[in-house]
């Protein structure tokens, strides 16, 4: 009987042979950049956030523009990625408080970042794991489902499912684990039509064992 934690290393073995480019999908070049493109991935692709955030960087090149970005104006910019209204007044948000309270820094803290406006844990997660290099479990949409088909995870509830995944996989594989589920989400486990004959977990699986 394999062991949830020898589970989650064999599905690790195998998903980093199919997708050993698995990463964050968002561009970015700067810190703030990954964030103000996490909180804009919220309800939206990142295909979509991409396309919106090359010119958004052109036109926003620092925090501090961000900061004094126009509302209405933002809200235009990013109106693409939907919720636009929130995540303007959101980013806006987060510029000031880091000009304000963090030097103009994005702070390197799960506890610090979920204190900026519209930072969930899922942001802060991505922010950790992929500016700071810090292990974080990221439960995005991709993440949920294939955690919950596998037997990861019974919960849907996001928070109980980062900490169910914290128990089973290694602390060093965190953030990587996250990126491999997303990308077998994105190509061969859809929340419609999964392609399970395909899947090169499937015996490790308890949706297709039981389906
Ligand atoms: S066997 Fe099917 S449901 Fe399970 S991970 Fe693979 S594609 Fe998804």
């Amino acid at each position: 009987m394999i062991t949830k934690q020898e589970k989650a290393i064999e599905i690790y073995k195998r998903l980093i042979r199919d997708y050993p480019e698995a990463k964050c999908s968002l561009d970015y070049d700067k810190p703030f950049q990954l964030l103000v493109a996490t909180q804009l991935s919220a309800q939206c692709t990142d295909v979509r956030v991409n396309i919106v955030t090359k010119p958004l960087f052109k036109k926003y090149k620092s925090i501090k523009a961000f900061a004094n970005a126009d509302l209405n104006e933002l809200e235009q910019d990013i109106k693409s990625t939907g919720f636009y209204h929130n995540k303007a007044k959101n980013i806006i948000g987060t510029a000031i408080m880091i000009l304000e309270r963090y030097n103009g820094e994005v702070p390197p803290k799960l506890e610090e970042l979920v204190t900026l406006p519209g930072v969930g844990r899922k942001t802060a997660n991505v922010v950790l794991g992929d500016i700071f290099h810090v292990p974080s479990v990221i439960v995005d949409t991709h993440t949920k489902r294939l955690s919950n088909r596998i037997g990861l995870s019974k919960n849907q509830d996001p928070t109980k499912i980062e900490f169910d995944i914290m128990r089973v996989v290694p602390k060093d594989m965190w953030t990587i684990f996250s990126h491999l589920l997303v990308f077998h989400g994105r190509n061969i486990c859809y929340a419609r039509n999964p392609q399970c004959s395909l899947c090169v977990i499937n015996d490790l699986c308890k949706f297709y064992r039981t389906n």
